[in-house]
């Protein structure tokens, strides 16, 4: 049976490119988003409730990635990128109807000028990703302890961020327009965000936009270097 859906809501993210953006929720819990309720369910009687639990699952669309279709076999980057597994055995972004699941932690609700939303910690999705449903985590039943991660056992390694002279004063300056963003950009680099093929390090400058900036870093003896933070022209 196919059925349409319309999104219940729409994710503000930090992440404004989907390079960067952890590959699970919650790696990065300094990421906070905002779902800003949309149509009919711009009603704060659909959240009557809600602050009871601690966490959420969001079901969403991978949004940017449906153009390109879906391949039966994946290969994962825990998996070093090189070895085929079904897409139904992975976290894929590209699958069948492109919907991804995240798990995250209630901070609250609010409005803003009529636009209803709600705040959570954790987020993995993409800014101005469609939300398509919103479920309270019910831990008795959803949390298995003991259930095997198969290839993704444990979180991947956190790596270390270092500054340069140059790199402290913009992220200073960062911090001050956009507080907590320090924080959100170590949490983003211990993930090592390079992909899994191609992991350059030296002079190569990575770049990644977090919330209105540019995060530049360098990559030297498995450490990442914050060598500059560029406030981003608003288009
Ligand atoms: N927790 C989810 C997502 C796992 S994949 C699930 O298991 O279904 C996480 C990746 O999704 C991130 O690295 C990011 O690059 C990608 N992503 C997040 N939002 C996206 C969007 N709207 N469109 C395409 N890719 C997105």
């Amino acid at each position: 049976m196919k059925i349409e859906i319309e999104p219940v809501a729409i994710c503000r993210s930090p992440y404004k490119q989907k390079f960067a953006i952890p590959r699970q929720p919650r790696l990065v819990p300094a990421a906070v988003g905002r779902l800003e309720l949309q149509g009919e369910c711009n009603n704060p009687d659909l959240l009557r409730g809600l602050e009871q639990f601690d966490a959420l699952w969001l079901i969403f669309a991978f949004h940017e990635n449906l153009a390109q279709g879906w391949k039966p076999t994946v290969r994962p980057p825990r998996l070093g990128g090189n070895t085929r597994v079904g897409v139904f055995a992975t976290r894929a972004t590209f699958r069948p109807n492109g919907l991804g699941l995240s798990a995250v932690k209630l901070k609250g609700v609010g409005q803003h000028k009529g636009q209803h939303y709600i705040e959570v910690e954790g987020i993995d999705l993409l800014d101005g990703t469609p939300i398509y449903d919103i479920k309270p985590y019910i831990p008795y039943s959803d949390a298995l302890p003991d259930a095997s991660g198969g290839f993704a056992q444990e979180p991947p390694p956190a790596m270390t961020m270092e500054v340069s002279p140059q790199g402290r004063e913009a992220l200073a300056r960062a911090e001050a327009l956009c507080p907590g963003f320090i924080e959100l950009a170590s949490q983003v680099l211990a993930q090592d965000p390079r992909p899994g093929y191609k992991r350059e390090e030296g002079e190569r400058v990575y770049g990644v936009q977090l919330h209105q900036f540019d995060l530049r870093w360098q990559v030297k003896e498995g450490r990442n270097l914050v060598v500059d933070v560029v406030a981003v022209e608003s288009s």
